[in-house]
C-alpha cells in the first residue's frame, strides 16, 4: 500500500505496509506479462540508439499503426544517422508529410547533423547528454537511455501516466506541474532497476494494449488484483486532467490559381504552423467573411479581378483541427489569363509537380478531393 503525500509543495511517496517482496512481485508480474504479450515491433529488436530515437520521434503524438509505415520508409532511406544528416530538409519534410507536428522532423534533422558533424556519428550514451539534444524531451531521453543503454530511468508517456494513475487511484492532474513531479517520482520508484528497458516497455505496452483510455480491459490485466481504481470501480475517473488548453479559431481563404497550366505555391516561414511546408497562396481573416470582401482584397492585391475570361469559384469548404487551432478553410479555384504580380516567395509550377513538395495535410485533402493530384 502506498500513500502520496504533499509537504511544502513537494510530493513524497509514503509507503505503508510496504515490503520489497510485494514491490518486486508486481514488477515480475508485469515483466512476465510483457514477455508473453508484447507486439513484435521493429524498434524493439535492437539497442541501436539511432533506430530507437527515430522510432520515438515518429511515435510522439502518433499511434503505432499510423507511425509504423513512416518508420519503415525512414529507416530504409536513412539507415544511419549519417544518411539522415546528409539528406535535404525538403526531402525529409516530404517523407514526413501527413504525420503532423512538423517541428519533430526539423529538430530530428538538426540533431542528426549535430551528431554526424560534432560527435563523429556516435549517439550520446546517457540520459543527461541525450536530453541536451534538440527536440528531445524527458520522455524521449529516458526511452533512448533505457532501451539502448539500459540506464535505470523511468519513462513517463501518456500510457504510463494512465497506468500509474489508475493503479494508485491518484487524482492529481497529470498535466499540472505538481502532478508531473508526483508521477515522475512514482514512476522512478516503481521502476525495476534490474531490467529498466523491459520494465519501461512493459508499462507502455500495458497502457497501449490493456489499460486503454476509454475501456480498459481489466479482466486481462496482470495488475488487476493490485489496482486501486479497479477495486474502487473508478477506472474511468483516472487519470485526471485540468482543462487549460485554449483553442484558437482561424479562417483561411485559399487560392488555387490556374494560368497557362501552372499554379502557384510558396514555402511557409517560421513562426506559424507548418513551417517549411509548401502551401497555396491564402488570405487569413479573424472571422468568416463573405465573397465580396474576399474579391475586394484580391483586387487590392492585384491577384484577381473578374472578367469574361477570368473566374473564381468556391470549390471546397472544410474544418481542420490541430491541437490548439481550429482552421476554417475555403478553397477557391481561380482561372486567370495572365499571372498576377506576386512577391518573390511565390513560385509557379505545373500542378503535376505538386507531388514532389511537402504540403500540409489540409492542402493534400483539397487536392485529392478535387482530383488535382
Ligand atoms: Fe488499468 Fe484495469 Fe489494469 Fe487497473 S486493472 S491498471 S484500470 S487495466
Amino acid at each position: 500500500m502506498y500513500i502520496l503525500e504533499r509537504k511544502n509543495d513537494a510530493f513524497f511517496i509514503k509507503i505503508i505496509h510496504f515490503s520489497c517482496k510485494s514491490f518486486i512481485m508486481l514488477q515480475n508480474i508485469l515483466l512476465n506479462w510483457y514477455l508473453k504479450n508484447k507486439r513484435n515491433l521493429p524498434w524493439r529488436n535492437t539497442t541501436n540508439p539511432y533506430i530507437i530515437w527515430l522510432s520515438e520521434v515518429i511515435l510522439q503524438q502518433t499511434r503505432v499503426p499510423q507511425g509504423l509505415p513512416y518508420f519503415q520508409v525512414f529507416i530504409k532511406k536513412y539507415p544511419t544517422v549519417k544518411k539522415l544528416a546528409e539528406a535535404s530538409n525538403d526531402e525529409i519534410m516530404k517523407l514526413w508529410q501527413g504525420l503532423g507536428y512538423y517541428s519533430r522532423a526539423r529538430n530530428m534533422h538538426t540533431t542528426a547533423i549535430l551528431i554526424h558533424t560534432q560527435f563523429k556519428g556516435i549517439f550520446p550514451d546517457n540520459y543527461t547528454a541525450i536530453l541536451k539534444l534538440k527536440g528531445i524531451g524527458t520522455y524521449t531521453a529516458a526511452a533512448i537511455a533505457s532501451f539502448a543503454f539500459n540506464e535505470p530511468i523511468a519513462v513517463l508517456d501518456g500510457n504510463v501516466f494512465r497506468v500509474l494513475a489508475r493503479l494508485y487511484a491518484i487524482d492529481e492532474p497529470i498535466n499540472s506541474t505538481s502532478g508531473k513531479k508526483l508521477f515522475t517520482v512514482l514512476a522512478q520508484t516503481f521502476l525495476n532497476v534490474n531490467e529498466p528497458a523491459l520494465h519501461n516497455q512493459a508499462m507502455m505496452e500495458l497502457g497501449a494494449l490493456v489499460c486503454k483510455p476509454q475501456k480498459p480491459l481489466c479482466n486481462e490485466c496482470p495488475l488487476v488484483n493490485n489496482c486501486l481504481a479497479f477495486l474502487q470501480g473508478k477506472q474511468q475517473f483516472f487519470p485526471v486532467k485540468v482543462k487549460n488548453v485554449k483553442v484558437r479559431n482561424r479562417y483561411f481563404s485559399y487560392f488555387y490559381f490556374l494560368v497557362h497550366k501552372q499554379t502557384c505555391i510558396y514555402q511557409r516561414k517560421a513562426g506559424d504552423i507548418w513551417q517549411n511546408l509548401f502551401d497555396l497562396p491564402l488570405l487569413e481573416w479573424d472571422q468568416q467573411v463573405d465573397n465580396e470582401i474576399i474579391l475586394n482584397e484580391l483586387k487590392n492585391k492585384n491577384w484577381f479581378s473578374p472578367t469574361k475570361k477570368q473566374s473564381l469559384y468556391l470549390a471546397m469548404q472544410t474544418k481542420h483541427i490541430l491541437t490548439h487551432q481550429r482552421i476554417f478553410a475555403n478553397f477557391y479555384i481561380v482561372k486567370l489569363i495572365n499571372k498576377p504580380q506576386m512577391g518573390k516567395e511565390f513560385i509557379w509550377i505545373n500542378p503535376t509537380e505538386l507531388k514532389k513538395y511537402a504540403i500540409p495535410r489540409l492542402l493534400d485533402k483539397f487536392l485529392k478531393e478535387q482530383k488535382l493530384i
